[in-house]
């Protein structure tokens, strides 16, 4: 079980505190945010604990193929194929990331603006 001390996504993925699962895969589990920013706010948490992606190298490719289809996977799950989403990884203090536990967020459901805030 690959498990960091107090990480609550760690914890998310061993079931030890509850979140509303949306979906499982092999190396995966989408939640939905707990605070979502739009009607549709999922959260696709590796399974395995890095701080964030540049912790992941070598395993890169496998990850960034599962992340892809999830995303097309969702899309049509959440009815934002026409509409479109945003789909967004913060990372480190610039990112704007707050919790180390890598994860992709899938947002969809109203008009997002660019550039971000
Ligand atoms: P980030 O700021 O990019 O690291 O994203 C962390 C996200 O995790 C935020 O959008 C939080 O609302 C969300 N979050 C934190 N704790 C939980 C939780 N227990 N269940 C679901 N989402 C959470
Ligand atoms: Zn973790």
């Amino acid at each position: 079980m690959h498990n960091a001390n107090d990480c609550i996504f760690c914890k998310i993925v061993n079931k030890e505190i509850p979140a509303d699962i949306v979906k499982e895969t092999a190396n995966f589990i989408v939640i939905k945010d707990i605070n979502p920013v739009s009607p549709i706010h999922l959260l696709i948490i590796s399974k395995r604990h890095y701080n964030s992606i540049l912790d992941v190298k070598g395993e890169g490719e496998i990850y960034g193929n599962e992340i892809f289809g999830l995303c097309g996977e969702l899309a049509v799950e959440f009815n934002a194929v026409d509409k479109g989403f945003r789909v967004a990884i913060n990372t480190k203090e610039d990112g704007g990331q707050t919790v180390d536990h890598m994860h992709i967020h899938f947002m969809a459901g109203r008009r997002f603006t660019w550039p971000p805030g």
